[in-house]
Protein backbone atom coordinates (compact mmCIF):
# COMPACT_ATOMS: atom_id res chain seq x y z
CA UNK A 1 0.00 0.00 0.00
CA UNK A 2 1.27 3.65 -0.58
CA UNK A 3 0.83 5.92 2.34
CA UNK A 4 -0.85 8.83 1.23
CA UNK A 5 0.90 12.04 2.85
CA UNK A 6 -0.26 15.56 2.61
CA UNK A 7 -0.59 18.54 4.27
CA UNK A 8 -3.77 20.80 5.38
CA UNK A 9 -7.12 22.25 3.58
CA UNK A 10 -6.62 25.77 2.03
CA UNK A 11 -2.90 24.64 1.40
CA UNK A 12 -0.17 27.22 1.43
CA UNK A 13 3.55 26.44 0.45
CA UNK A 14 4.78 24.57 3.79
CA UNK A 15 1.93 22.27 3.51
CA UNK A 16 2.32 21.42 -0.41
CA UNK A 17 6.14 20.72 -0.49
CA UNK A 18 6.75 19.39 3.37
CA UNK A 19 3.52 16.77 1.63
CA UNK A 20 5.85 15.71 -1.79
CA UNK A 21 9.25 16.09 0.19
CA UNK A 22 8.17 13.69 3.41
CA UNK A 23 6.47 11.18 0.65
CA UNK A 24 9.91 10.86 -1.42
CA UNK A 25 12.10 10.73 2.36
CA UNK A 26 9.67 8.36 3.09
CA UNK A 27 10.10 6.33 -0.39
CA UNK A 28 14.04 6.37 -0.18
CA UNK A 29 13.62 4.67 3.31
CA UNK A 30 11.46 2.18 2.00
CA UNK A 31 8.31 3.41 2.61
CA UNK A 32 6.09 3.97 -0.41
CA UNK A 33 4.04 6.97 -0.13
CA UNK A 34 2.67 9.25 -2.47
CA UNK A 35 2.47 13.74 -1.73
CA UNK A 36 -1.46 14.68 -2.17
CA UNK A 37 -2.68 18.33 -2.11
CA UNK A 38 -6.26 18.75 -0.13
CA UNK A 39 -6.87 22.19 -2.05
CA UNK A 40 -5.76 24.56 -4.73
CA UNK A 41 -2.48 25.66 -4.56
CA UNK A 42 -1.64 30.05 -4.40
CA UNK A 43 -0.01 31.55 -6.16
CA UNK A 44 3.20 31.67 -4.34
CA UNK A 45 3.30 27.72 -4.45
CA UNK A 46 2.65 27.46 -7.79
CA UNK A 47 5.58 29.66 -8.47
CA UNK A 48 7.97 27.45 -5.99
CA UNK A 49 6.97 24.23 -7.94
CA UNK A 50 7.53 25.87 -11.17
CA UNK A 51 11.24 26.97 -10.27
CA UNK A 52 11.65 23.62 -8.38
CA UNK A 53 10.80 21.91 -11.68
CA UNK A 54 8.44 19.85 -9.26
CA UNK A 55 4.63 18.63 -10.38
CA UNK A 56 1.56 19.84 -9.04
CA UNK A 57 0.48 16.91 -6.60
CA UNK A 58 -3.10 15.44 -7.15
CA UNK A 59 -5.67 16.75 -5.45
CA UNK A 60 -7.14 14.56 -2.57
CA UNK A 61 -10.72 14.41 -1.96
CA UNK A 62 -11.80 11.33 0.26
CA UNK A 63 -10.10 7.92 1.27
CA UNK A 64 -11.66 4.69 2.55
CA UNK A 65 -12.61 4.46 5.80
CA UNK A 66 -9.41 2.81 7.56
CA UNK A 67 -6.68 3.95 5.00
CA UNK A 68 -3.24 5.01 6.46
CA UNK A 69 -1.65 8.59 6.01
CA UNK A 70 0.92 10.40 6.89
CA UNK A 71 -0.28 14.23 8.27
CA UNK A 72 2.43 16.93 7.63
CA UNK A 73 2.14 20.78 8.52
CA UNK A 74 -1.20 20.12 10.69
CA UNK A 75 -3.01 17.52 12.93
CA UNK A 76 -6.37 19.07 13.44
CA UNK A 77 -9.23 17.47 12.47
CA UNK A 78 -10.84 20.81 11.21
CA UNK A 79 -7.93 21.76 9.03
CA UNK A 80 -7.78 17.90 6.90
CA UNK A 81 -9.45 15.71 4.77
CA UNK A 82 -13.26 15.09 5.62
CA UNK A 83 -13.67 11.87 7.68
CA UNK A 84 -9.58 11.71 9.14
CA UNK A 85 -11.29 10.31 12.16
CA UNK A 86 -11.99 7.29 10.53
CA UNK A 87 -8.65 6.79 8.78
CA UNK A 88 -5.55 5.68 10.75
CA UNK A 89 -2.91 8.01 10.68
CA UNK A 90 0.67 6.65 10.88
CA UNK A 91 2.40 9.46 11.15
CA UNK A 92 2.72 13.09 12.16
CA UNK A 93 5.18 15.74 11.21
CA UNK A 94 4.19 19.21 12.40
CA UNK A 95 5.18 22.36 13.84
CA UNK A 96 1.68 23.60 15.34
CA UNK A 97 0.48 22.82 18.73
CA UNK A 98 -1.60 19.76 19.58
CA UNK A 99 -5.26 19.17 18.37
CA UNK A 100 -7.95 16.27 18.58
CA UNK A 101 -5.80 13.91 16.78
CA UNK A 102 -6.29 10.50 18.68
CA UNK A 103 -4.71 7.12 17.75
CA UNK A 104 -5.52 3.51 18.46
CA UNK A 105 -2.34 2.57 17.92
CA UNK A 106 1.11 3.58 18.31
CA UNK A 107 2.07 6.18 15.74
CA UNK A 108 5.14 8.22 14.87
CA UNK A 109 4.85 11.70 16.02
CA UNK A 110 7.96 14.39 15.04
CA UNK A 111 6.50 17.01 16.45
CA UNK A 112 8.95 20.68 17.43
CA UNK A 113 8.26 24.20 17.62
CA UNK A 114 10.32 25.74 15.31
CA UNK A 115 9.17 28.04 12.55
CA UNK A 116 8.36 25.58 9.53
CA UNK A 117 7.79 21.85 8.50
CA UNK A 118 10.44 21.88 6.01
CA UNK A 119 13.00 22.74 8.91
CA UNK A 120 11.72 19.48 10.07
CA UNK A 121 12.21 17.46 7.50
CA UNK A 122 15.66 18.74 6.47
CA UNK A 123 16.51 17.43 10.51
CA UNK A 124 15.34 13.94 9.01
CA UNK A 125 17.29 13.73 6.04
CA UNK A 126 20.28 14.48 8.25
CA UNK A 127 19.26 11.34 10.74
CA UNK A 128 18.66 9.15 8.01
CA UNK A 129 22.27 10.33 6.48
CA UNK A 130 20.14 10.89 3.76
CA UNK A 131 21.38 13.47 0.81
CA UNK A 132 19.12 16.24 -0.11
CA UNK A 133 18.32 16.54 -3.74
CA UNK A 134 18.64 20.03 -5.39
CA UNK A 135 14.81 19.94 -6.07
CA UNK A 136 14.24 19.13 -2.31
CA UNK A 137 16.19 21.78 -0.90
CA UNK A 138 14.34 24.08 -3.05
CA UNK A 139 10.92 23.04 -1.95
CA UNK A 140 12.14 23.45 1.79
CA UNK A 141 13.98 26.65 1.60
CA UNK A 142 11.07 28.01 -0.06
CA UNK A 143 8.67 26.86 2.74
CA UNK A 144 10.88 27.79 5.59
CA UNK A 145 10.84 31.70 3.78
CA UNK A 146 7.19 31.14 3.33
CA UNK A 147 6.61 30.14 7.06
CA UNK A 148 8.69 32.99 8.37
CA UNK A 149 7.86 35.71 6.28
CA UNK A 150 11.90 35.45 5.34
CA UNK A 151 12.77 34.95 8.90
CA UNK A 152 11.03 37.80 10.41
CA UNK A 153 7.95 35.89 11.93
CA UNK A 154 8.23 35.62 15.89
CA UNK A 155 8.21 32.26 14.72
CA UNK A 156 11.46 31.89 13.29
CA UNK A 157 14.21 29.53 15.51
CA UNK A 158 17.75 29.81 15.28
CA UNK A 159 16.99 26.16 13.66
CA UNK A 160 15.04 27.24 10.67
CA UNK A 161 17.74 30.28 9.82
CA UNK A 162 20.81 27.30 10.26
CA UNK A 163 18.63 24.94 7.94
CA UNK A 164 17.44 27.81 5.91
CA UNK A 165 20.96 29.14 4.74
CA UNK A 166 22.07 25.67 4.59
CA UNK A 167 19.71 24.59 2.16
CA UNK A 168 20.27 27.72 0.24
CA UNK A 169 23.84 26.49 -0.48
CA UNK A 170 22.09 23.01 -1.93
CA UNK A 171 19.34 24.75 -4.05
CA UNK A 172 21.86 26.85 -5.09
CA UNK A 173 20.18 30.00 -3.90
CA UNK A 174 23.03 32.85 -3.90
CA UNK A 175 20.82 35.27 -2.72
CA UNK A 176 18.29 34.52 -0.29
CA UNK A 177 15.91 37.63 0.23
CA UNK A 178 15.72 38.41 -3.52
CA UNK A 179 14.41 35.17 -3.86
CA UNK A 180 12.05 35.53 -1.13
CA UNK A 181 10.78 39.04 -2.70
CA UNK A 182 10.03 36.81 -6.10
CA UNK A 183 7.72 34.50 -3.60
CA UNK A 184 6.15 36.95 -2.19
CA UNK A 185 5.30 39.06 -5.51
CA UNK A 186 3.81 35.57 -6.66
CA UNK A 187 1.80 35.46 -3.55
CA UNK A 188 0.57 39.25 -3.87
CA UNK A 189 -0.24 38.59 -7.79
CA UNK A 190 -4.02 38.21 -7.38
CA UNK A 191 -5.43 39.66 -9.94
CA UNK A 192 -9.00 39.41 -10.38
CA UNK A 193 -9.74 36.07 -8.00
CA UNK A 194 -12.78 36.23 -6.50
CA UNK A 195 -13.16 37.48 -2.71
CA UNK A 196 -14.45 34.17 -1.77
CA UNK A 197 -11.12 32.53 -2.76
CA UNK A 198 -9.23 35.30 -1.03
CA UNK A 199 -10.86 35.00 1.67
CA UNK A 200 -9.99 31.32 1.68
CA UNK A 201 -6.05 31.78 0.24
CA UNK A 202 -4.86 30.66 3.79
CA UNK A 203 -7.43 29.95 5.95
CA UNK A 204 -8.26 28.20 8.98
CA UNK A 205 -11.03 27.03 11.28
CA UNK A 206 -10.43 27.06 15.10
CA UNK A 207 -12.51 26.19 18.26
CA UNK A 208 -12.58 28.83 21.11
CA UNK A 209 -14.21 28.60 24.07
CA UNK A 210 -16.72 25.97 22.48
CA UNK A 211 -17.16 27.91 19.49
CA UNK A 212 -16.31 27.48 16.16
CA UNK A 213 -14.26 30.98 14.54
CA UNK A 214 -12.70 31.14 10.94
CA UNK A 215 -9.10 33.06 10.65
CA UNK A 216 -8.41 33.87 7.35
CA UNK A 217 -5.02 35.96 6.36
CA UNK A 218 -3.85 37.27 3.01
CA UNK A 219 0.29 38.19 3.74
CA UNK A 220 1.19 40.34 0.57
CA UNK A 221 3.20 43.20 -0.07
CA UNK A 222 0.38 45.01 -1.52
CA UNK A 223 -2.48 45.64 1.48
CA UNK A 224 -4.29 48.40 -1.15
CA UNK A 225 -5.06 45.37 -2.94
CA UNK A 226 -7.06 43.56 -0.06
CA UNK A 227 -8.38 47.19 0.99
CA UNK A 228 -9.61 47.85 -2.39
CA UNK A 229 -11.60 44.71 -2.70
CA UNK A 230 -12.59 45.20 1.39
CA UNK A 231 -16.85 45.48 0.92
CA UNK A 232 -16.61 42.18 -1.39
CA UNK A 233 -14.66 40.09 0.47
CA UNK A 234 -16.44 41.45 4.23
CA UNK A 235 -19.25 39.81 1.91
CA UNK A 236 -17.63 36.67 1.50
CA UNK A 237 -17.06 36.27 5.00
CA UNK A 238 -20.65 36.96 6.06
CA UNK A 239 -21.53 34.43 3.46
CA UNK A 240 -19.02 32.08 4.84
CA UNK A 241 -20.29 32.17 8.66
CA UNK A 242 -23.18 31.45 7.55
CA UNK A 243 -22.97 28.84 5.67
CA UNK A 244 -20.67 26.70 8.18
CA UNK A 245 -22.56 27.91 11.23
CA UNK A 246 -19.48 29.80 12.65
CA UNK A 247 -19.46 32.06 15.13
CA UNK A 248 -17.25 34.38 13.84
CA UNK A 249 -15.11 34.96 10.73
CA UNK A 250 -12.05 37.49 10.72
CA UNK A 251 -9.88 38.29 8.36
CA UNK A 252 -6.32 39.84 8.44
CA UNK A 253 -4.54 41.49 5.53
CA UNK A 254 -0.54 41.08 6.52
CA UNK A 255 1.70 43.44 4.64
CA UNK A 256 4.92 41.54 4.49
CA UNK A 257 7.64 43.91 3.99
CA UNK A 258 5.94 46.53 6.71
CA UNK A 259 4.87 44.02 9.25
CA UNK A 260 1.29 45.40 9.75
CA UNK A 261 -2.11 43.65 10.38
CA UNK A 262 -5.33 45.30 9.12
CA UNK A 263 -8.40 42.74 9.97
CA UNK A 264 -11.70 42.79 8.17
CA UNK A 265 -14.35 43.12 10.92
CA UNK A 266 -18.12 42.09 10.01
CA UNK A 267 -20.09 43.86 12.59
CA UNK A 268 -20.20 44.84 16.36
CA UNK A 269 -20.39 41.96 17.45
CA UNK A 270 -16.97 40.73 16.14
CA UNK A 271 -15.71 44.61 16.82
CA UNK A 272 -16.11 43.52 20.28
CA UNK A 273 -14.26 40.61 20.36
CA UNK A 274 -11.78 42.09 18.54
CA UNK A 275 -11.81 44.70 21.40
CA UNK A 276 -11.63 42.50 23.82
CA UNK A 277 -9.03 39.97 22.15
CA UNK A 278 -6.44 42.53 21.23
CA UNK A 279 -7.85 45.75 22.49
CA UNK A 280 -8.37 46.99 19.50
CA UNK A 281 -10.50 49.77 18.15
CA UNK A 282 -12.59 48.94 14.53
CA UNK A 283 -12.87 51.77 12.19
CA UNK A 284 -15.10 51.14 8.75
CA UNK A 285 -14.71 47.74 9.51
CA UNK A 286 -11.36 47.59 10.09
CA UNK A 287 -8.92 46.42 12.58
CA UNK A 288 -5.47 47.69 13.21
CA UNK A 289 -3.87 44.57 15.23
CA UNK A 290 -0.32 46.79 14.60
CA UNK A 291 2.17 44.07 14.21
CA UNK A 292 0.57 40.60 14.69
CA UNK A 293 2.01 39.11 11.65
CA UNK A 294 2.18 35.53 12.90
CA UNK A 295 -1.53 34.07 13.26
CA UNK A 296 -0.17 30.86 15.18
CA UNK A 297 1.66 33.07 17.13
CA UNK A 298 -0.12 36.22 18.23
CA UNK A 299 -3.36 35.73 16.92
CA UNK A 300 -4.56 32.18 17.92
CA UNK A 301 -3.06 32.31 21.38
CA UNK A 302 -4.74 35.57 21.97
CA UNK A 303 -7.85 34.75 21.13
CA UNK A 304 -7.28 31.32 23.09
CA UNK A 305 -6.68 33.31 26.28
CA UNK A 306 -9.88 35.67 26.21
CA UNK A 307 -11.53 32.80 25.37
CA UNK A 308 -10.12 30.80 28.28
MN1 LIG B 1 0.85 25.57 6.72
MN1 LIG C 1 4.03 25.26 8.27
Amino acid sequence: MTLPVFGHTNPDTDAITSAIVYASLLSKLGVAARAYRLGDLNNETAFVLQQAGVEVPELLESLPEGTEVALVDHNESGQSLAGLGSLKVTRVVDHHKLGDLTSKDPLYLRFEPVGCTGTILTKLYREHNQPIEVWEAKLMLSAILSDTLHFRSPTTTDTDREIGTYLAQIAGVSDIKAYALEMFAAKSDLGDTPADKLLKLDYKVFPFGGNTYGLGVMETTNPGYALGRKAEILAAMQQEKDAKGLTGVFFSVVDILEETNQTFVLDDAHAEIIKGVFGADTVEQVADLGNRISRKKQVVPAFEKYFG
